[in-house]
């Protein structure tokens, strides 16, 4: 039986090996941390990533994690409200956007993959390098705290996120968007009836605020690149009384308030970028180790899980056949880069288009931002922009699990 290799415990890599292991497929998961809830990941599932769930048929264990759906949806141009709607459940199975606790979905994704005897979690041990045999790649090194090993695979699939070693140890080449941002977060008490999701934009600013799951606030707060450490110097109570400052008066003096309880802020250093080819012989790159997406638009997660049903169509019937054809893996290896770049470079085209936007700091940056906030209050322009924000919500193509 040929043995699967995933390097990664994200979203990407822990739901392809749960996929593969449901299918009887000999899976080895590999894990960098002992613990999922180690490293602050993104919380915003959309509809379409819902969907991935359901399709996984994890609709019942998906129930015991921690979740809040996202109710309305309003956008403040210069602190005055330009946009307010209710969240219809999206077209994608009645669903509502909705934080989620990730180390919880992740804990949830490998206790199902566990319960099949085909499947082995490697916690609390980082990929080095791959091995290459006659041109392919045939395992990894892999180093723990009881020393370095080598682990040999009949593919290894890369889900090692935005530093991915797999992507890098393999030679892939990456073409780089460079976003001209960072994002400052932050989480600090909810106000009561904070039901949605609030976008503050103006003067070059943007301050995303939303209930998470776990019933805090989560602030982000868009900052031109580069910018951080002058705000870090000035310490918590100037990022707040700076973010106080582009709000409604109501969250402003909540933020005031609620200053001394704010986590320590920490910068998430936007990038978005894309390898040329997802692929070399033997080894595939899924997730943010192919595609690192830009903060905007919540879709780093959804992607992902789509990404793994993707590759898990293509994979489960040749790991199924008595021997393995490798010309036919590779071809598959490459099907299933071209079937999700149908959807990845549209979506990574889209997210570029707000942020020139929000910091422009030309002289016409504030007047085209002025125009831009008329024009999305009227019921065209909102149509208009519920219409871009579908993407967001339900993807762009159709992606069904199909083994
Ligand atoms: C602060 C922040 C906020 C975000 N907000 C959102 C959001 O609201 N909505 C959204 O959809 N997306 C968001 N994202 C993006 C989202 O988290 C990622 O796009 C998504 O997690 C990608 O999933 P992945 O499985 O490809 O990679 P990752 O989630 O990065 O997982 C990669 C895994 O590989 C492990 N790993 C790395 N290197 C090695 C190695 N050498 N050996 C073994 N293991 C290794 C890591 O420990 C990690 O567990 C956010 C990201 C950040 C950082």
């Amino acid at each position: 039986m040929p043995r699967v290799l995933v390097v990664g415990g994200g979203p990407a890599g822990a739901s392809l090996a749960f996929l593969l292991a449901r299918r009887g497929i000999e899976t080895t998961l590999i894990e960098r941390q002992r613990d999922f809830a180690r490293e602050f990941r993104g919380e915003v599932l959309m509809p379409s990533g819902l969907e991935a769930i359901d399709q996984m048929g994890l609709a019942a264990e998906f129930e015991g994690v921690e979740t809040r759906e996202m109710q309305n949806f309003e956008l403040y141009m210069n602190a005055k409200r330009c946009v307010s709607v209710e969240l219809q459940p999206g077209a994608v199975d009645g669903r509502l956007p909705a934080a989620v606790s990730q180390p919880g979905m992740l804990e949830m994704l490998v206790a199902e993959a566990g319960k099949h005897t085909c499947f082995e979690l490697v916690r609390g041990a980082s990929v080095m390098g791959v091995i290459w045999t006659g041109g392919r790649v045939s395992g990894v090194r892999v180093r723990s705290d009881r020393g370095e090993r080598r682990i040999n695979a009949d593919i290894v699939i890369g889900a090692d996120g935005r530093a991915s070693a797999v992507r890098k140890q393999t030679g892939m080449h990456v073409r780089h968007a460079e976003p001209p941002m960072d994002i400052v977060w932050g989480k600090l008490p909810c106000p009561p009836n904070f039901r949605g999701v609030r976008g503050y934009l103006g003067r070059g600013h943007l301050v995303i605020a939303y209930r998470s799951w776990d019933d805090q606030l989560q602030l982000g707060w868009v900052i031109l690149k580069g910018t951080f450490g002058e705000i870090r110097g000035r310490g918590v109570e100037h990022w707040i009384t700076e973010v106080a400052k582009l709000v409604t008066p109501d969250l402003a003096a909540h933020l005031r308030t609620y200053a001394y309880a704010v986590a320590k802020p920490f910068l998430l250093d936007s990038a978005s970028d894309c390898v040329e080819s997802w692929s070399k012989p033997g080894a595939l790159v899924i997730g943010d180790a192919a595609h690192t997406m830009s903060p905007v638009g919540g879709q780093g997660l959804n992607v992902a899980l789509r990404d793994a049903i993707v590759t898990a169509n293509h994979l489960v019937p040749l790991l199924h056949a008595p021997s393995l054809d490798t010309k036919a893996l590779d071809k598959a290896l490459v099907a299933i880069e071209r079937e999700r770049m149908a959807e990845i470079a549209p979506i990574q085209r889209l997210q570029a288009i707000p942020p020139r936007l929000v910091l422009n700091r030309a002289w016409w940056g504030e007047p085209l931002r002025n125009l831009l906030g008329h024009f999305v209050s009227t019921s065209i322009g909102q149509r208009i922009a519920m219409s871009r924000i579908s993407i967001f919500t339900e993807g762009m193509t159709d992606v069904t699990l199909e083994v």
